[in-house]
């Protein structure tokens, strides 16, 4: 989508500290980083929320590349927080699904 900031980003249109990337996923770390390790997961296809996504391998597999990469930064034994916000009372503000993997620090709940 053109004028999508995360399919910019994917891309390489607008610059990202990239973390991985394969033929579905791309994994970079979030600009305002709300604890120590932030990084987003987002399929290189463009869906622009949850409530538009049916594919539930790409979904599955959105997860999966969050905890391979916790494990691969070393904070997956402490523990980590994937989210994903759908919407405006959600929080969402890009409209292009991304899953938020948070670690580094001890996270509360609910989250606010
Ligand atoms: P959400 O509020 O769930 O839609 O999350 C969007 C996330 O994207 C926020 O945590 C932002 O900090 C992050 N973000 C926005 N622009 C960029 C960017 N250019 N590079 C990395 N992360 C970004
Ligand atoms: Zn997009």
């Amino acid at each position: 989508m053109s004028d999508c900031l995360f399919c910019k980003i994917i891309a390489g249109e607008i610059p990202s500290n990239k973390i991985y990337e394969d033929e579905d996923v791309f994994a970079f770390h979030d600009i305002e980083a709300q604890a120590p390790h932030h990084f987003l997961v987002i399929p290189k296809i463009h869906i622009s929320t949850l409530n538009d996504a049916d594919d539930a391998h790409l979904l599955g597999k959105l997860t999966l590349t969050a905890s391979k990469i916790a494990k691969d930064l070393g904070f997956a034994d402490d523990g980590y927080r994937v989210a994903m916000n759908c919407n405006e009372q959600g929080g969402q503000s890009v409209y292009h699904i991304h899953l938020h993997c948070l670690g580094g620090r001890q996270l509360k709940w609910p989250p606010g």
